[in-house]
């Protein structure tokens, strides 16, 4: 079996992480090194690589995170406001954790800047 990625780590409780939102499939908690006021990631407990990945059946579990997105946007008064939700993908979509997440990012009005590098 391939070592273990940091969510996975997370989720096994070997990196003591606060968590704002945990069921049997999903949990979320503050990103480590936050590009926005509010940056939460929303992370299935199953290892899934990425959106690119994704096996039939996993858009119960995409589903669910966006359900989390949601309530864990409502919790941080950020709803009204708004929020930007991403998924990177891969080498050219910026990944670095081969474990899909999803980026809640909020708590400011956030710019695009999204162009070739
Ligand atoms: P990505 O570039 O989309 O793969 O994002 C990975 C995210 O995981 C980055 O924003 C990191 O800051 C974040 N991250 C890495 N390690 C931790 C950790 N131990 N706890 C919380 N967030 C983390």
């Amino acid at each position: 079996m391939s070592e273990k990625n940091v969510f996975e780590k997370i989720r096994d409780r070997e990196i003591p992480t606060e968590f704002l939102y945990e069921d049997d499939d999903i949990m979320a908690f503050y990103d480590i090194a936050p590009i926005a006021p509010v940056h939460v990631l929303i992370v299935p407990k199953k290892r899934i690589v990425s959106i690119a990945e994704m096996a039939d059946g996993d858009e119960v579990i995409v589903g669910k995170m966006f359900r989390v997105a949601r309530d864990v946007a409502r919790d941080l008064n950020i709803s009204e406001k708004g929020y930007k939700l991403l998924f990177r993908v891969g080498r050219d979509g910026g990944q670095e954790v081969p474990h899909l997440h999803l980026h809640l990012l909020g708590g400011a009005r956030l710019s695009e800047n999204i162009h070739p590098v």
